[in-house]
């Protein structure tokens, strides 16, 4: 199991961007990977309901991604992420220095997809303000955000990292009641999880992963105080060695 203390000491930022976020020249299947989770991201922060002031990321890494349909439903967003050198590659992008990752392919994609490929530009700098602020966080405690308590958001939305940070069933179940406290009553939960991995890798780094069921997941997202609205599963070719999943779970649930 890769545990936090490993993600803050050899997770790069970088590098997991290159292998996994270059829309323009990946590969096939992280290509086909990235576009349909743009696409359920999409679908989801199009259901009924999925609006309000707060939005809360729990575990963005070095991404924004999974804002960029999100970002037109909130006022105000908060990133969380364990690992300092995520949060900092994070705020690279959002200031714009110099060696921040190229967004703007994925930006075009998911613009195309709400209708006018043009406004790219637009959605960034709609991004970039909404953004406000950067904390760090840990799922595995009963506060993730401690020691800071934030007011509970309208909504979550968390991509990839549960099944990554937590090392078991039982502890993946507390942490989703962990930021299950991050939303109000009424509040939504949404979220893209991958099914039965057990690895992914880049750079000569190989990262553990959770392997879950969609059963699982669903049974922990009830138990943490959600009602599923939305479970789609879509399966996930084999035969790229940098990652074993079999399929992606994209769920949006209401507390
Ligand atoms: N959401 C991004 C990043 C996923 S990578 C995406 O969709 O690509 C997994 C992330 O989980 C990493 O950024 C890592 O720093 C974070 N992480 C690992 N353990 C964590 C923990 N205990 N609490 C919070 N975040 C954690």
């Amino acid at each position: 199991f890769t545990d936090k203390d490993v993600y803050q000491q050899s997770f790069n930022p970088q590098e997991y961007l290159r292998e996994y976020y270059r829309l323009s020249d990946s590969q096939g299947k992280t290509k086909t990977f990235l576009m349909e989770n743009l696409r359920a991201l999409a679908k989801m922060f199009s259901l009924e309901g999925l609006r309000g002031n707060t939005l809360i990321d729990v575990g963005c890494g070095p991404t924004i991604y999974q804002l960029l349909s999100a970002c037109e439903n909130f006022e105000e967003i908060i990133a969380l992420d364990y690992t300092d050198q995520n949060r900092r590659e994070l705020e690279k992008w959002l200031k714009k220095e110099a060696g921040a990752f190229d967004w703007r392919p994925v930006v075009e994609y998911v613009c195309e997809l709400e209708g006018d490929r043009g406004k790219w530009a637009e959605k960034e700098e709609k991004l970039r303000k909404k953004v406000r602020q950067v904390l760090k966080c840990d799922v595995t405690k009963a506060n993730p955000t401690e020691p800071v308590s934030l007011p509970p958001g309208d909504c979550i939305v968390s991509t990839l990292c549960l099944e990554g940070a937590c090392k078991d069933l039982a502890t993946f179940r507390s942490a989703l009641r962990n930021i299950s406290a991050l939303v109000k009553p009424g509040g939504h939960l949404v979220m893209i999880t991958v099914l039965r991995e057990t690895y992914y890798a880049f750079s000569n780094q190989v990262f553990s992963c959770l392997r879950l069921e969609k059963n699982e997941v669903e049974e922990a997202v009830q138990d943490a105080g959600f009602d599923v609205r939305f479970s789609e599963v879509h399966p996930c070719p084999h035969s790229d060695i940098r990652f074993d999943c079999d399929a992606v779970l994209s769920l949006v649930a209401r507390k």
